[in-house]
C-alpha cells in the first residue's frame, strides 16, 4: 500500500487526511495538537510523534499548516519531515505560503535530494472532507505526473500554472481579490443598512446582479443575517494571505497595489476583532447598526 504522511490537521487538513484513509493509503499523521487526530487514529491512521516520524518510510509527505512559519517548522524545524524523507521523495505543500517561502522551500528541499511542489488549494473545509478541492499547482510536468496519484484523493480539479511557486502566485492573487471583495461587500452592506434599505432585497439583488461573484453570493446572505456558522475561512488566515499577496504585488507592479493595501487594513481590523471566526464577521465592526 502507498504510504503517505499528512501533517497539519486543522479545518482543512483534517478532512484531507481522512480522504487518504478512504482511498486506501497507509497514512501517518502529525499535528501540533494531538486532540485533532483522535478520530483519524480510530479510523486507522498511525499517530506520529513528530513530522520526522510521520515522514519515516513515506512515499510522499503532504503539509497543510497555517503559514510560512508553520511550514518551515514542519519541514525543516526540530524533528522536521525533510531530513527523514526517502531520497527522491515527494514533498507536497498544500498550505498557503508566501511566494518567497515556496521558492526557498523548493531550493532547500531540492538541495536535500527531494522534490517539492507547491499545491495550495481553493475550497472550504467541507470540500476538503469530500475530496473536491481545486489544486493550484506549481511544478515541473514530470514532478506533477509523479504527484498525481497523491493528489487524486483530495482534489477534483488540478490547475497547473507552471514551475514551482506559480501555484502559490495564483493562489495569492485569488485570495487578494477575494479579500477586496469581502471587505468591500461589508462596506456595501453596512451602507445599505445605515440608509434603511430593505436588507432582504439587498441580499437578493447582490446575489443576482453584476457583482454576484460566488463570494458575494455566499457572504452577502450571511452578513445580512449575521450568521457566521459552519465551515469557514478565518479573518486571521485571510489577513495572512493578503499580506503575502501585497508583498508579491509590490515586486510585480509598477504602481503599488492600493486596493490590496486597503484590504490588508480592513483585515487588520477584522483580525483584531475576531481572529478565529469567519471573515464575514467583519460586518459587525463596519456596520454601526447592529
Ligand atoms: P486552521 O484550522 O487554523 O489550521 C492550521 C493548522 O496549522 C493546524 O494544524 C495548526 O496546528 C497548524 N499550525 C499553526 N501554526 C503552527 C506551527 N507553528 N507549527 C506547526 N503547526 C502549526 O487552518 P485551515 O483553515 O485548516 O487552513 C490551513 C491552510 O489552508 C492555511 O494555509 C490556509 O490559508 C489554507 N486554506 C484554508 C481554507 C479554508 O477555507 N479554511 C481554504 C483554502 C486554503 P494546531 O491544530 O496545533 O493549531
Amino acid at each position: 500500500m502507498t504510504k503517505i504522511a499528512f501533517i497539519g490537521l486543522g479545518r482543512m487538513g483534517h478532512g484531507m487526511a481522512g480522504r487518504y484513509l478512504e482511498a486506501g493509503f497507509t497514512v501517518a499523521i502529525w499535528n501540533r495538537s494531538k486532540s485533532k487526530a483522535e478520530d483519524l487514529i480510530a479510523r486507522g491512521a498511525r499517530w506520529a510523534q513528530s513530522p520526522a516520524d510521520a515522514a519515516d518510510g513515506a512515499d510522499a509527505v503532504v503539509t497543510m499548516v497555517a503559514d510560512d512559519e508553520a511550514s518551515r517548522a514542519v519541514w525543516l524545524g526540530k524533528d522536521g519531515a525533510a531530513p527523514r524523507m526517502k531520497a527522491g521523495g515527494l514533498a507536497i505543500e498544500c498550505s498557503t505560503v508566501s511566494y518567497r517561502h515556496a521558492l526557498e522551500m523548493a531550493r532547500e528541499l531540492r538541495g536535500r535530494g527531494l522534490v517539492y511542489i507547491d499545491c495550495p488549494v481553493t475550497g472550504l473545509p467541507e470540500a476538503a472532507a469530500a475530496g473536491k478541492l481545486t489544486l493550484l499547482v506549481g511544478a515541473e510536468q514530470a514532478d506533477l505526473d509523479r504527484a498525481k496519484p497523491y493528489l487524486a484523493p483530495i482534489g477534483s480539479v488540478i490547475r497547473h500554472f507552471g514551475a514551482v511557486g506559480t501555484g502559490t502566485v495564483y493562489k495569492l492573487i485569488n485570495n487578494l481579490m477575494g479579500a477586496v471583495q469581502v471587505a468591500s461587500l461589508a462596506e456595501g452592506i453596512a451602507m445599505a443598512e445605515q440608509a434603511g434599505l430593505d436588507m432582504k432585497l439587498v441580499a437578493e439583488a447582490m446575489g443576482s446582479g453584476a457583482v454576484a461573484s460566488p463570494q458575494v453570493i455566499r457572504h452577502s446572505k450571511r452578513m445580512v443575517a449575521r450568521d457566521f456558522s459552519g465551515a469557514s475561512f478565518t479573518a486571521s488566515l485571510r489577513h495572512k494571505d493578503a499580506v503575502y499577496a501585497v508583498a508579491l504585488a509590490e515586486g510585480l507592479l509598477a504602481d503599488a497595489p492600493l486596493l490590496g493595501r486597503a484590504a490588508v487594513e480592513a483585515y487588520v481590523r477584522a483580525k483584531a476583532y475576531a481572529p478565529d471566526d469567519d471573515e464575514g464577521k467583519m460586518i459587525e465592526i463596519v456596520s454601526r447598526a447592529k
